[in-house]
């Protein structure tokens, strides 16, 4: 069984014992990837529970330093993280609710460590959000057993998603494989389920016996980063300024991009040097806004507040966001994705090259190639990078370079201020055509018309490759091939480091090799 079938069984098994949990002295929300107060299913439920038993509601987060290093979360993400921690525990002190964070060493001790914890608080009753990652699953299914033995109750719920997975399916009754119908069910499924798009209370304030009764819970720390995730002065300083964190700045964001810049999303977002996109996957990522606040918000600037009508470019920004749930149900349906597995099995024979000269010219944005430099600079630099170029530089590594796309997926994890598993594994696999529904392998990006075409003016590449700042719109796309070698050799921009027509027939061979 897939683990998200043996979560919804062991559900199913506990659900007598977890009947018989007594009110406690309090009920708990456990924070994960969904660190904000609004719209928060599992936190308004663990408050409507609270206030239904007269007791008040504590939160919890956990630090897991393993995780952290399991799931290569780059130092940026982890830094935002524990600054919206500090955010969260403000607001949640205002509304006299505790946040308690903890370091957890092992990972593996998780579910007993929540045990410990809701024993010396008196907590019956446990309420979380789901995570999809295979480990998470298990995690909570290992839970979910532990605390029934004890006759607590566990809820955990669908939150990080606007469509739960496991909802939509072909006429064949299976899971699509292929966005685009995947897309117009999950439209058809909202239209027909409104009430997704509801937002979920925040919690009222908590009753006045709760300061005296969890006093210490209130006095608690949010620690510094582990070891290994620390940012240097320099880089906190850039990072905080590039990143501001919490769940109001995220509010403020998404109305801001709603209000001026969403009609015309659909001509700007493909220009990495336009603010044309909404900047928000570092919210969504951490949960400092729900996709379905997202979704519901855009729907609300249509005048008609449709949902795939009215201006086109609120139209295609929620079928951006769509892409998000998108790879989320594919990673429950086809866990061996998380394994670090292509899709379909014939792709796991493609010969990789492993040249590390290449990888390090790739990482550190010296390939010769400005486009694929200046969006590495780019991530380097921010922890993010613009979407076009996302594809641009995981299409040159795994065809141009031919080398391994799982390299490529671990370094962004390991930069990424947004990094997320499942859109970054889909993202990977889309462009090295190893996913689901991913780009056919016969047609590869030439990084060469990808610039000209996306970065006509080469503003982008002006402003992270400055070695290449003087030269005009046509040279500044292929400086050695242009005319204008001597220029970049004096400032030190390296010659591309292989021919792209010789790479794609390499690429090709390897591909049609492996699946033929
Ligand atoms: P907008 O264009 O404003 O889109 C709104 C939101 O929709 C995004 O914040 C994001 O949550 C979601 N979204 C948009 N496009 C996609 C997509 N193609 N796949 C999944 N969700 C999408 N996105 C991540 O959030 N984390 C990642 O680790 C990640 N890695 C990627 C790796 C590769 C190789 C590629 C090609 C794409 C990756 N993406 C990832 C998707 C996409 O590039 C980013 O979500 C987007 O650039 C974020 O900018 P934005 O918030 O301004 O997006």
């Amino acid at each position: 069984r897939r683990p998200m079938e043996n979560l919804v069984a062991a559900q199913r098994e506990t659900i007598d014992a977890m009947k018989k949990a007594t009110k406690g002295e309090a009920v708990a929300h456990w924070f994960k990837t969904d660190l904000r107060c609004a719209d928060n299913t599992s936190l308004a439920l663990a408050a409507q529970k609270a206030q239904e038993m007269n007791v008040p509601l504590i939160c919890f987060y956990l630090v897991s330093p393993q995780d952290f290093k399991a799931h290569l979360r780059s130092p940026v993400r982890v830094d935002f993280i524990l600054r919206t921690l500090k955010v969260l525990r403000d607001d949640l002190a205002k509304l006299d609710i505790p946040l308690y964070v903890e370091i957890v060493e092992e990972r593996a001790r998780i579910p007993a460590r929540v045990m410990e914890l809701l024993d010396t608080w008196g907590c019956n009753h446990l309420c979380a959000n789901l995570e999809y990652e295979v480990d998470e699953l298990r995690r909570e299914t290992k839970l979910l057993k532990l605390l029934a033995g004890k006759n607590k109750s566990f809820e955990v719920v669908h939150d990080t998603c606007v469509v739960p997975p496991g909802q939509l399916r072909s006429g064949s009754g299976n899971q699509y494989a292929v966005y685009t119908p995947w897309y117009r069910s999950w439209m058809a499924h909202i239209h027909a389920n409104l009430d997704l798009l509801e937002l979920h209370d925040t919690p009222p304030k908590n009753p006045a016996t709760a300061r005296k009764a969890f006093q210490k819970l209130f006095d608690c720390e949010i620690p510094n980063a582990p070891k290994g995730k620390e940012l240097s002065a320099e880089e906190k300083k850039r990072f905080h300024a590039l990143w501001p964190c919490g769940e109001h700045e995220a509010k403020a964001r998404l109305e801001k991009f709603c209000e001026e810049r969403i009609g015309e999303y659909s001509q700007q977002r493909n220009l990495p040097s336009r603010n044309g996109t909404s900047s928000l996957s570092v919210h969504l990522a951490s949960g400092t806004i729900s996709a379905r606040t997202c979704v519901r918000t855009a729907r609300d600037r249509n005048k008609s507040k449709k949902l795939d009508g009215g201006l086109d470019g609120i139209k295609v920004w929620m079928s951006e966001v769509a892409w998000r749930d998108f790879y989320r149900h594919v990673l429950v349906r086809w866990p061996h994705i998380c394994m670090n597995k292509p899709y379909k099995p014939d792709y796991a024979d493609i010969e990789w090259s492993y040249d590390t000269d290449h990888f390090k010219a790739w990482c550190e944005g010296k390939t010769g190639f400005p486009i694929v430099d200046a969006a590495m600079r780019q991530l380097n630099h921010t922890g993010y990078m613009h979407n076009r170029p996302r594809m641009v530089v995981a299409s040159f590594l795994s065809k141009d370079l031919l080398i391994d796309w799982r390299m490529g997926e671990k370094y962004f994890m390991e930069h990424l201020v947004d990094g997320d598993f499942a859109s970054n594994s889909g993202g990977w696999g889309f462009s090295a055509s190893v996913g689901v529904d991913p780009q056919p392998y016969f047609r590869i990006f030439n990084p060469l018309r990808q610039s000209e075409r996306f970065d006509p003016d080469g503003d982008y590449i002006r402003q992270w490759v400055p070695e290449l700042k003087d030269l005009d719109n046509k040279q500044i796309h292929d400086p050695y091939n242009r005319g204008a070698g001597d220029k970049a050799k004096k400032n030190g921009y390296p010659k591309p480091i292989v021919e792209h027509s010789e790479c794609r027939e390499r690429a090709l061979a390897a591909y049609k090799a492996a699946v033929a």
